[in-house]
């Protein structure tokens, strides 16, 4: 049997990347072989192994053949027969279909170093359109190498197109595309993987609830970008700038929503669209199963961030009220992130993007004084239940009081 190294681990390293962990293919091996070797094997699908000591993924090469719609409908081969260029002609983009032996020789039957120096996302053969999962990993590959100047091949870019039109993106299911679309906003450079899924015409498909925002106006005073997917996109490049966690990222990029749902002649004011954008961040966050700590901030930044903006001018029992629908309480951390995305959203705006944000400090500040009040006075003066929380209720009315006017003097 012969042992190659395939996909990432080759190209970051012609790249001159880290290389974080890599995949093996095996050519000219049977499973028992394998099996007898010490590999354990994983993978419903087709024979993957784990490496005994190492714990590296090696496939038996395979081909593959399209049977039906979606990603279940593939019937693949491994056999000792199939070759090294068969295993690689089924790979996405070029510059993922190299091999190398433990000699650093390379296999590229279809140019992949060609399109590295030419910084070219380009597939590998036609069949690239019978995962239409590879839409999101290309739009994924051009999120994290633009900063070295990759771009899609037009021709690439054309299949995504199709592919985006054909209905097949809908046979996703949502584990797959989650996991794509957690890495892509994890990317230094995220709103690259919207704007490419824009350009093939899957955001319409995936989330038309963001691909809507394209084209509608806000008020220049605030906005000079004035349009909202633009706007959008700088937000989600400020919180990866920023290093922000991916429930900031997935909450920057759904925060306006409700901006889409405002009719023509209301424009470029958008009344009440933090409210109205609550049932379209829902449904974006039930599409895609996104983990409950990304929902729930999701939902939060979509309803409260006008009020994260108005901080310093928000009445103490109104600030009472955003500190208590956050639970700050007892989940300071969530706080801490919707104050990132209000931060983010604030400088996610042409010519904006240095802005300070003294509302970050005082919101801070804010939830300290509200925690800080005394429990144990109230406590003994026999304050039980639901007659005890009202009480913690005014202390944090008046702490939050004289807070406000300590801030103002
Ligand atoms: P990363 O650095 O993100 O791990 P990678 O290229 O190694 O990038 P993997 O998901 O680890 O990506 O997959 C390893 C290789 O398997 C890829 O380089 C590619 O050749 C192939 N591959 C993975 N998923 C697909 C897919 N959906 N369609 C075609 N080829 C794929
Ligand atoms: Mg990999």
């Amino acid at each position: 049997m012969q042992i190659y190294k395939v996909g990432g681990a080759v190209r970051d390293r012609l790249l001159g990347k880290p290389v974080t962990d890599i995949d093996w293919v095996v050519v000219g091996a049977t499973t028992e072989e394998m099996l007898a070797k010490g590999f354990r094997p994983v993978g419903a699908d087709f024979p993957v192994f784990l490496h005994p000591k190492s714990g590296e993924e090696y496939a038996l090469a395979r081909t593959e053949r399209k049977n039906g719609r979606g990603y279940g409908g593939f019937i693949f081969h491994a056999s000792p027969d199939v070759t090294l260029e068969e295993d690689l002609i089924r790979r996405d983009l070029t510059i993922n279909a190299m091999a190398e032996d433990d000699q650093q020789n390379l296999t590229d039957p279809y140019h992949g170093q060609r399109d590295l120096e030419a910084r070219l996302l380009r597939h590998v053969s036609p069949a690239f359109a019978e995962d239409p999962l590879r839409v999101l990993r290309v739009a994924r590959f051009a999120a994290r190498y633009a900063e070295l100047g990759f771009t899609v091949a037009p021709e690439t870019l054309e299949l995504m197109r199709q592919l985006s039109e054909s209905g097949e993106l809908e046979a996703l299911t949502a584990e797959r595309s989650w996991k794509e679309i957690a890495r892509a906003l994890m990317e230094d450079q995220p709103q690259v993987f919207i704007e490419v899924l824009r350009e093939c015409g899957a955001l319409k498909v995936l989330m038309p609830e963001v691909d809507a925002l394209f084209g509608v106006p806000q008020p220049a005073a605030h906005h000079p970008e004035i349009d909202t997917g633009v706007h959008t996109l700088s937000v989600l490049e400020q919180a990866a700038l920023h290093k922000q966690p991916l429930s900031v990222r997935w909450a920057c990029l759904l925060h306006d929503l409700g901006k889409g749902l405002t009719p023509e002649e209301e424009w470029p004011r958008h009344i009440a669209h933090e409210h109205k954008g609550l049932k379209l961040i829902k449904a974006v966050n039930e599409r895609f199963k996104a983990p409950k700590d990304c929902q729930e901030l999701a939902l939060l930044v979509g309803e409260y961030h006008t009020h994260g903006h108005r901080a310093l001018e928000l009445k103490p029992s109104t600030l009472l009220e955003l500190l208590q629908s956050f639970d700050v309480y007892r989940r300071p951390q969530r706080f801490e992130e919707f104050i990132a995305a209000c931060e983010m959203d604030a400088r996610g705006r042409k010519g904006l993007e240095q802005r300070s944000y003294p509302q970050a400090d005082y919101l801070r500040g804010a939830a300290t004084a509200a925690r800080s009040i005394a429990v144990q006075p109230l406590l003994e003066k026999g304050f039980k239940g639901p007659e005890l929380g009202e009480a913690i209720k005014r202390e944090r009315l008046r702490a939050l009081k004289a807070y406000k006017e300590a801030a103002s003097a």
